[in-house]
This record gives structure tokens, sequence and C-alpha cells, in this order.
């Protein structure tokens, strides 16, 4: 979504306020996102140095890194990015969010990746999930199985390696 800028430009205005929906699909790392990404925010003039305070929520899906079921939840971030007039000999700073000749700036690229990167780690589904039973795949949330896992100490592991050389 590109944000007209132009009234902080020529002065007549010193905060804009802005709420809109950027589309978003991802799938990739056991996250999926097909819903829009919710923004709403404020470019302030400070001085001469314009700066967006954005905030930005998003429904994701997932599933339990242990037991796998289907979890959903919400991203909410917020992020704050001077704004600069893209001047043709300069460098472009990663940092900066840059307006064109039209006076508008588009944030919508600094938004997802600052979702994306903000995304956990990994999701349970509760703290403590006991997880799937390695020997017959059954969660053991629900039941308790009475399977029993061997449990080889990894150290063993190497001397056995090194004795099969
Ligand atoms: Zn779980
Ligand atoms: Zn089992």
């Amino acid at each position: 979504m590109d944000i007209d800028v132009r009234p902080l430009l020529s002065g007549s205005n010193s905060k804009l306020d802005f709420s809109f929906e950027i589309p978003l699909e991802y799938n990739k790392n056991s996250y999926r996102i097909y819903k829009p990404v919710y923004v709403s925010g404020a470019v302030t003039d400070r001085g001469g140095l314009m700066i967006l305070d954005a905030e930005c929520r998003v429904e994701y899906e997932t599933e339990c890194a242990r037991c796998l079921k289907k979890l959903s939840g919400t991203c909410n971030i917020s992020f704050s990015r001077p704004l600069a007039v893209k001047l043709e000999s300069e460098n472009e700073d990663e940092e900066y969010l840059l307006i064109d000749d039209s006076g508008t700036v588009n944030i919508d690229r600094a938004v997802t990746e600052e979702l994306l990167l903000s995304l956990p780690y990994r999701s349970l589904c509760k703290e403590d999930c006991k997880g799937l039973c390695p020997v017959c795949g059954c969660d053991k949330n629900e039941k308790d199985c009475g399977c029993v896992v061997k449990r080889t100490d990894p150290r063993w592991d190497i001397l056995k390696s090194l004795r099969d050389k």
C-alpha cells in the first residue's frame, strides 16, 4: 500500500495517520498465512526527519512442534523506520523507506519482512505437550500407550561406531 506523504513534504501537515490491509500469502517453515496483514500507524515529521511508526497484526496457522496438532495464532508487532527521499546518487540504505518521485512511500515489503522475522521459532500446543510416541505414533497427551522407548546414550553410539571401524 502506498502512503502519500506530500502533505508532510510540503509542511502543511506534521502527522499522517493510516490504516490498511496488505494481502499476504505465505507457506514456509510450517507457517501458513492466507489472511491479510492489518497495518495501522502514522508518519510523523520530527524536525525534518520523517518517521513511520506501524503496528501490524496477522493470523497464522501452524502445528505443534511435538504432537503436530493444528494451531492458529496471531503475530503482533510494531516497528519504526525513517523515511528518505530517493536520490539517484545515494546508496540504498536498507533501513530507510524510500519516498518515490510521486511523493508516496510503499511499506508492504517492510511490513511483511518485519512480520515474518517475528514469527515464533516454533509453536507448542501447550508448554508441557508430551508429543507423539516414537514407537506407535499415538498422541501421548491423549493416552498412555505404555510403549517402551529404548533410550540409548549417544556417547555409546560414538564408541560403537569407533569399535565397528
Ligand atoms: Zn502438542
Ligand atoms: Zn506408543
